[in-house]
């Protein structure tokens, strides 16, 4: 990324910069709506995206994926700018920090986020295949889908799009993302592709963003506690999630949400 700017959009400013004819996606399915949109809109990132796909091609039908983890803040702070009343999916995995918990609450409150859903597990289907709590240990891909994928497939139901933080940097599996992509039913929105950890701590710095506790502890990329270890310094911050295993992502971000595979 170039030029970062930090500069916050607010809804007022971009309410008749409709110059795309971003809604005649709409009918299409994902993977026409996502090549449509790659289309008009392909040459956007940052704000200027969240901007486009929130309130021209998405209007109440977008939300955001938030882990409320290490860098969520950033992003966060991009979509309250533009509707804090966009909807905020939240995973309550019931396995995550406590400090996590406690983030979530303080940045809803500093960014005036009015619809933040904190997403639970089903509980039958909890008490049936993880009754002792310990699936992570024993299968931790069985453990993702009952306590992350399956809520999310539910909580993104009523939406056609959803945005991640997500960035090239932070993974090999992760330097191919595109802005704009599909995933089974839903458009999914990257805004934050090519940032890098610079342009996220000008950010967070730029706005004076309250900082996950977590973080000055060493863990830099932050999940169910379980499955979270601390990053050595120098180290990639998802080398810190499901260390020792051969396992990268928790689903979410892979096909099965949309019923269309690992
Ligand atoms: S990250 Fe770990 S504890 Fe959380 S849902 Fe996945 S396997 Fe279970």
């Amino acid at each position: 990324m170039t030029a970062l700017s930090t500069a916050v959009p607010t809804k007022d400013a971009v309410s008749t910069n409709s110059t795309v004819p971003v809604t005649q996606a709409a009918g299409l399915g994902a993977q026409a709506r996502a090549e449509a949109l790659r289309s008009s809109h392909g040459g956007l990132e940052g704000p200027d995206l969240l901007r486009a796909m929130i309130l021209e091609a998405f209007p109440g039908r977008i939300a955001l994926v938030s882990s409320f983890g290490a860098e969520a803040a950033v992003l966060l702070d991009l979509v309250a700018a533009i509707d804090p009343a966009t909807p905020v999916i939240f995973l309550d995995t019931g396995k995550l920090f406590g400090e996590t918990l406690r983030y979530r609450d303080r940045l809803i409150a500093h960014l005036g986020l009015s619809d933040v859903r904190s997403i639970r597990p089903d509980t039958v289907a909890l008490l049936a295949r993880d009754p002792e709590g310990l699936l992570w240990k024993q299968n931790p891909d069985a453990c993702c889908a009952v306590r992350k994928t399956e809520p999310m497939q539910r909580a993104l139901a009523p939406f056609d799009a959803w945005i991640t933080g997500r960035k090239r940097y932070q993974s090999a599996s992760r330097a191919g993302l595109e802005t704009i992509e599909a995933t089974g039913t839903h458009v999914k929105i990257n805004p934050l592709v090519s940032w890098t950890e610079a342009d996220l701590e000008a950010h967070l710095v730029a706005r004076d963003l309250p900082r996950h506790p977590l973080v000055e502890d060493g863990y830099l990329s932050i999940g169910c506690m379980p499955c979270t270890d601390r990053v050595p310094v120098g180290g990639n911050a998802r080398d810190g999630r499901w260390a020792g295993l051969d396992k990268t992502e928790c689903g979410i971000h892979i096909g099965e949400v949309d019923g269309s595979g690992i």
